[in-house]
């Protein structure tokens, strides 16, 4: 089933919803002068149907969505060689409150299956949660803006 559109498809995302996301991905890159965090690679912008679909992801009881955002990632190659500069794969962390209500790690899921695919080393007990905040995707923009 593809996780986009529902209908019929291998690997969780047809053809049709392939390029319907392409069309809205960017395959950007932002980096900083910072000593901890060099670079920021993302494939979209939050908006439009990715945005949609992650929210989903997050807060429908759609775990299995992670294989589409994965299919996605896998079918562009060039995606890989941002990837050679890395040491290692680190989920973001979710609050236990959340996970007990979730029941997954969204972050984690994709984090998995990327370390594979890339044999990049996934370490996955250094970062905790100690603060259960509000999801940023209640948030209104002036919010999240102070939040930074
Ligand atoms: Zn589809």
């Amino acid at each position: 089933m593809c996780g986009i559109c529902g209908k019929l498809s291998d690997n969780y995302l047809c053809t049709k919803c392939r390029n319907e996301l392409f069309n809205e991905a960017i395959f950007g890159q932002e980096n900083y002068e910072d000593k901890y965090f060099e670079n920021h690679y993302y494939l979209f912008k939050y908006n439009g149907l990715i945005r949609e679909k992650i929210l989903d992801y997050k807060f429908n009881e759609k775990p299995y969505l992670f294989r589409t955002f994965i299919n996605f990632f896998e079918f562009y190659e060039k995606n890989y060689f941002h990837f050679n500069f890395y040491d290692i794969i680190m989920p973001v962390p979710i609050s236990k409150k959340r996970w007990n209500l979730r029941g997954y790690n969204q972050s984690k899921l994709i984090a998995v299956k990327l370390s594979k695919i890339l044999n990049i080393k996934l370490v996955n007990n250094v970062l905790i949660k100690s603060i259960n905040n509000q999801p940023q995707s209640t948030l209104n923009f002036e919010r999240k803006r102070k939040k930074c």
